[in-house]
């Protein structure tokens, strides 16, 4: 059977479960279609450019050509599957809403053309059915989704065959065609931190296993500290398999706190496909009542990491300056933004989605849902954490702060008793 693979969030050559099917059936033709959504994240554009160009160059090393396109992949695959006497399709499963969307349009056009397919599940360590509660309810809550998911065990990561046969097809765009970049060249210092792509990935979550891991609890939450894999935007594209880094981080010693943590982004998956506006709508509707602010300067201050709160700042600017921020610091800049400052948590994800290198809408949405209290688990409003407490708990010494502000002298915009009471009263009117 002649196959083209359709690739999707998985940029990378292991643990590929369509294309090793694809290549025990006969020669396969590789296709990336990119969309307008995509295009919107500017951060995760870039690193999604590199990532193709890993990718064309590792397939390429096998004989075979990575089509590059910005047509739907509803016209251009069925176009493709015509021309090349192809016999079927295959993908692995993307989780973002847009991206579902797209695959169920898909199946649709080509079930109506008569073309077979096979889409496989990718991007989760379980397949969505599992899991569920014993009425087959999916769960909402974390802690007994975590205990769940301990019964199973996650796959083996599955290799591809050594000998190859590809389809010869003609290319269609080249990547520089595609027009990824950003047109602001912010994005160039990310080269200062980042390399993107599948062997990057590995060897930076090997040396975190090899040296890491098993003190990943203890200095998780210290920004200064290496402490966590930083492997995240290898995840949001599939340059990592999540699978193969459970199953080889599983086989580490004390490695169960940074297995809970890839159960969150399961867990993030899981809310998303029960509520695809996940990212835009409260979970809890009477949010949808909530008297935010209207504040742009405040909000302006934000971004530009100019509150006067040290540790926001510093993460603030080191997302501007890293496409990147540490999670304990992510939680207080966010928790800043939605209750210091009193402004919608959704302005705050869609800076988020345009600025990280990581960008997933999954684990975005169900982060700030969580910071803002407002519906996922059982993460309620009225935590509200104290930014100068959480300084002086997490970066003591000041090194992480003096990294990013260079201890830059900015009056707090909001007094932290005040901005306290003003978020609670808020939420008074809402409990009504
Ligand atoms: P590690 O601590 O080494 O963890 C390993 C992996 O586990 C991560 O790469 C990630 O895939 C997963 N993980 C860890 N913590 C979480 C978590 N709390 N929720 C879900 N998955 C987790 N993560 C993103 O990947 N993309 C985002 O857009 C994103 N937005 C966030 C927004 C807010 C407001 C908050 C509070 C958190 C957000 N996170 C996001 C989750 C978390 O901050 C990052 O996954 C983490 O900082 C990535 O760094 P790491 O790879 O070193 O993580």
């Amino acid at each position: 059977k002649r196959t083209l693979v359709w690739f999707r969030r998985d940029l990378r050559l292991h643990d590929h479960l369509a294309l090793a099917k694809a290549l025990e059936q006969g020669p396969v033709a590789a296709i990336f279609t990119v969309s307008d959504d995509m295009r919107k994240r500017e951060a995760s554009c870039w690193w999604l450019h590199h990532s193709l160009f890993s990718l064309q160059k590792a397939l390429h090393e096998q004989g075979v050509t990575l089509l590059l396109s910005d047509e739907n992949p509803t016209s251009v695959l069925p176009k493709l599957v015509k021309t090349y006497l192809i016999n079927q399709v295959v993908w692995n499963d993307s989780y973002t809403t847009d991206e579902r969307k797209e695959e169920v349009a898909l199946k649709k056009v080509l079930e109506e053309a008569g073309i077979s397919y096979e889409a496989c599940y990718g991007d989760v360590l379980f397949p969505q059915h599992e899991l569920t509660k014993d009425n087959g309810d999916p769960y909402s809550i974390f802690t007994p989704f975590y205990k769940r998911s301990q019964k199973e065990t996650v796959k083996r990561p599955v290799a591809l065959q050594e000998d190859w046969q590809s389809i010869q097809v003609d290319a269609l765009k080249s990547l520089d065609e595609l027009k990824l970049l950003p047109e602001r060249d912010w994005y160039k210092k990310f080269e200062a931190y980042w390399t993107p792509g599948e062997q990057a990935g590995i060897e930076q979550f090997k040396q975190f296993a090899d040296d890491d891991i098993a003190d990943y609890k203890k200095m998780r939450d210290f920004p200064d500290a290496d402490g966590t894999s930083r492997i995240s935007p290898y995840l949001t594209w599939g340059n990592l398999s999540v699978r193969a880094v459970y199953y080889a981080a599983s086989r580490r010693e004390h490695a169960e706190p940074y297995l809970r943590q890839l159960v969150w982004r399961e867990f993030a998956r899981r809310q998303l496909m029960q509520h695809p506006t996940l990212e835009t709508k409260p979970l809890r509707t009477e949010f949808n009542e909530f008297p935010w602010r209207d504040s742009q300067s405040d909000f302006d201050k934000w971004k530009r990491g100019e509150t006067g709160y040290p540790l926001v700042d510093a993460g603030m600017k080191q997302l501007w300056e890293t496409g990147w921020m540490h999670n304990r610091v992510r939680m207080v800049a966010a928790s800043f933004l939605t209750k210091h400052l009193l402004l919608p948590w959704q302005w705050g994800a869609d800076w988020f989605k345009e600025t990280l290198v990581d960008y997933d809408e999954a684990n975005n949405a169900m982060g700030w849902q969580w910071v803002a209290g407002t519906g996922i688990d059982s993460a309620p409003y009225f935590r509200i954490f104290n930014p100068e407490t959480q300084l002086e708990k997490f970066d003591s010494n000041g090194e992480y702060v003096h990294e990013f502000t260079k201890d830059q002298d900015v009056a707090p915009i909001v007094d932290h008793k005040e901005a306290r009471a003003r978020a609670l009263a808020a939420y008074e009117r809402i409990k009504k």
